[in-house]
């Protein structure tokens, strides 16, 4: 029988009730999916992240299949290469998709799909980001998400929100706490299909991660229960003794569909109205999930394809050996962070943020390269959270246009939100000397460095006039030219 129409499912589409397989019927549809040599061979992914798209892809083919689709399941030399031979089969059937994850894999399909359909795996239309962008003189995340709490309803009473405010980032920034017992992280036994994928790949998984949509249900509910209560407080801190501290865990489900953020969004909210969950850790995630979620994906699609491209402060040093080597460095936050990606291909968003993208920061590595490193790293990177993240947020290389200033910052804030600096060699108190973090003296000359840069920005303008009365400048200076050396010999 010729089918109605052929549905395409990316491997980050795997939800049955949203994108093309929403109205799908199993007796008259049939699904495709392909395996991409080109993909799977852009990059030197991680092993885990290899793993983990591919084992949950084919268990969502085989869901698809228990209720009654065909599902064709290629592995070709390109997407669209896959998407060819379908068509030279059903030459008469459309070919139907949900509009692709990023500008380069949209404008690939588009020669090849007859209808395409606008994505549905977020929460906020293209339409209702642009009608908030188009107002805004700068794009501030704060506004962005109280207009998503009202839109959404989401821990609001009438249009007040609950707890009398918006924001509890005082309460959910504390520093590790003391003799605290984390509980244990929910792990993951391996099927027939994630055996095969792993033997393919000649890799044994972490366990960390469910490769089924039973998988990350099961997540969702551990989180619900275990780690929501705590969540808020500690969602900053970094600890030597856990890899995922109170965090959801969920990022990689809901970037290939396993989750939809409505789903989690009802179920975070169903188990806030129950009454013990505190509200800075209701409203910590929420601001996670409705807030810097949708943001970072309406803000990639908002700046365009050129956006990636972005090097405003002329970074132009080579990714340092330390990303791909935890044994290249004496810094312990560091090497602690690249262990942890290692195993796992994940660390919460403060490591990223301020040990990594920190570190590439400050020490001027080329942001295209660090984009690419961090790309291939995560178990959650897709090119719309990451191009963001990495291009606006971590390294600054947009001039401003995401965020207003850098996170660049010295070794006291590690020293505060972490427990990595008592075991550490360096000392982040100091600047100048063998023993000086090198967060600290980095961050004095990249202000020092970048001074021509800054000099109107007002919100710098504290930073950039403390640097500007240090005393002892030329030291550390000196002291930054021996840090940079030492890490691009992966000696410091
Ligand atoms: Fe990291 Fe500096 Fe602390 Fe060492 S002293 S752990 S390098 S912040």
């Amino acid at each position: 029988m010729t089918p109605a129409s052929l549905r395409y499912v990316a491997f980050d589409q795997l939800h049955d009730e949203y994108g093309v397989l929403r109205d799908a019927s199993p007796s008259v549809d049939v699904v495709v999916m392909v395996e991409s040599d080109a993909i799977l061979r852009a990059a030197d992914w991680h092993p885990e992240r290899l793993y983990f798209y591919r084992s949950s892809a084919r268990h969502f083919a085989a869901r698809l299949e228990e209720r009654g689709f065909t599902v064709h399941f290629l592995r070709a030399a390109s997407t669209v290469a896959g998407l060819r031979l379908i068509k030279d089969m059903y030459p008469e059937v459309p070919l139907l998709a949900t509009e692709q994850s990023s500008f380069r894999q949209r404008e690939r399909l588009s020669s090849i799909v007859d209808e395409t359909r606008e994505s549905d795996f977020f929460l906020t239309p293209r339409d209702e980001f642009v009608t908030w962008a188009s107002s805004q003189r700068s794009y501030v995340m704060e506004s962005f998400y109280r207009r998503q709490r009202v839109r959404l309803g989401a821990l609001m009473e009438g249009d007040q929100p609950i707890g009398g405010a918006w924001n509890f980032d005082k309460d959910n920034r504390l520093g590790p706490p003391k003799q605290y017992q984390w509980p244990a992280p929910l792990y993951f036994e391996r099927d027939a299909i994630d055996k095969d994928i792993s033997a393919e790949l000649n890799y044994e998984p972490s366990g960390a991660w469910a490769t089924t949509r039973e998988g990350a249900l099961a997540q969702l509910n551990y989180f619900l229960s275990h780690h929501f209560a705590t969540f808020g407080p500690y969602e900053d801190a970094m600890v030597a003794d856990s890899w995922s501290l109170h965090h959801s865990l969920l990022s990689p489900y809901l970037n290939i569909g396993l989750l939809h953020p409505r789903e989690v969004l009802d179920a975070a909210l169903r188990r806030f109205d129950r009454g013990d969950i505190p509200i800075a850790s209701a409203e910590g995630f929420v601001r996670q999930l409705i807030g810097w979620r949708e943001y970072v994906n309406a803000m990639y699609w908002w700046q365009g394809p050129e956006y990636q491209e972005r090097n405003g402060l002329n970074a132009t040093a080579p990714l340092l050996p330390v990303f791909d080597d935890a044994a290249a460095t004496s810094m312990a936050c560091v090497s602690s962070t690249i262990r942890d990606i290692d195993a796992r291909a994940w660390v919460h968003h403060i490591p990223r943020l301020m040990v990594l993208s920190n570190l590439a920061l400050l020490a001027d590595v080329n942001p295209q390269a660090f984009l690419a490193w961090m790309r291939r790293r995560f178990i959650d990177a897709a090119e719309w959270v990451m191009v963001p993240n990495v291009i606006g947020m971590g390294v600054h290389a947009d001039g401003g246009a995401m965020m207003t200033k850098p996170y660049a910052a010295g070794g006291a804030y590690i020293d505060r939100m972490s427990t990595h600096c008592k075991g550490c060699r360096y000392n982040p108190k100091l600047r100048t000397g063998d023993t000086a973090c090198p967060f600290t003296t980095l961050y004095w000359d990249f202000l020092a460095r970048h001074e021509t840069a800054f000099a109107k920005n007002h919100r710098m303008a504290q930073q950039m006039a403390g640097m500007r009365r240090l005393v002892d400048l030329p030291e550390v200076r000196a002291r930054a030219v021996t840090v940079l050396d030492g890490l691009n010999r992966g000696e410091i």
